[in-house]
């Protein structure tokens, strides 16, 4: 018999799942799995290519008319827009909750960045393919850990391994390509196109890639909380809030040419900010050190 307190707490429910009731990786941190790598795991624990998994199962669910038409018919239209399915938008929405339902588990949703669909805007927010530490990789492959492709590396804000120390790569080492976010035979830690390995062992006597800065650490660590904390707060962060404490900010800084002037956001972008017509882009709150509290919480 299964402890039925246990059970709800893990996102589980009772009702037979149609997928394998696989829990994401990382929750509640800031390495959570991000959505797209999610779908190659369950694809993998079916035993079928991930093309398979969404022709027959999550397509004809979705019944979106471009999806069915590039799995019946070949063509790349819908994998090379995957990677919208990490961001907040409609999509990703549609996606989390199909396959939360094939997967009967709730948290789904926080392999998205659909916790703060009020108060970050989709524009911006996702690369347009992937990109990876090859280092973690590596240690991964190496502790015989399941590789996987955590959602802070989906974003546009994301460039670097804090862990690491080093600029995320975004090239295939062997064919140089860039790697989209999905695709029909795409395996979590490979290339899809020459099918190479993309981890690499690290040598710390050996200058390794670009080294990261203070700011940018900043960025990645602030991500990483949001990220975090999603699974934990009980209210979707509302658009009020960040309203206001744009406005805040706007004050304190004493006024928007300042604030223009020291971010180098054009003052009419500002001015939208500040009469709340417009909330800012996740790249562009950081650039004005507009962070986490920011977005959740009241001054
Ligand atoms: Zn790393
Ligand atoms: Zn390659």
């Amino acid at each position: 018999m299964c402890n039925e307190e246990s059970y709800l707490k893990e996102g589980s429910c009772f009702s037979r799942s149609k997928l394998y009731n696989i829990e994401p990786i990382g929750l509640n941190t800031a390495y959570t799995e991000s959505l797209t790598s999610y779908i190659t795991r369950i694809s993998k624990a079916h035993s079928v290519y991930v093309g398979t998994l969404i022709k027959l199962e999550l397509a004809p669910i979705l019944d979106k008319y471009y999806i069915l038409n590039s799995s019946f018919n070949g063509g790349n239209s819908f994998y090379s827009y995957t990677h919208i399915l990490n961001g907040n938008g409609k999509n990703a929405d549609d996606f989390a909750n199909a396959l939360s339902e094939m997967v009967c588990r709730k948290d789904i949703l926080f392999t998205t960045m659909l916790s703060y669909r009020n108060v970050i805007p989709y524009q911006g927010l996702s690369k347009n393919t992937a990109s990876w530490c090859p280092f973690c990789l590596e240690e991964w492959r190496i502790a015989n850990k399941p590789i996987y492709m955590p959602l802070a590396w989906t974003l546009k804000v994301s460039n670097i391994c804090n862990i690491h120390n080093t600029r995320l790569v975004s090239r295939c080492p062997i064919c140089n390509s860039k790697i989209p976010f999905l695709h029909r035979k795409i395996c979590n830690g490979y290339c899809p196109r020459c099918r190479a390995w993309l981890g690499r062992g690290y040598d710390q006597n050996v200058s390794q890639l670009i080294k990261t800065d203070d700011w940018e650490k900043w960025v990645n660590c602030n991500i990483g909380e949001l990220i975090s904390m999603a699974p934990v707060i009980s209210i979707l962060p509302s658009r009020e809030i960040l309203e206001e404490n744009l406005k805040h900010i706007i004050n304190t800084s004493n006024n928007i040419t300042r604030l223009s002037k020291l971010t180098e956001i054009p003052k009419s972008t500002v001015w939208y900010w500040a009469n709340g017509k417009t909330i800012p882009r996740l790249d562009k709150c950081y650039c004005s050190a507009i962070d986490k509290i920011d977005v959740l919480s009241r001054w």
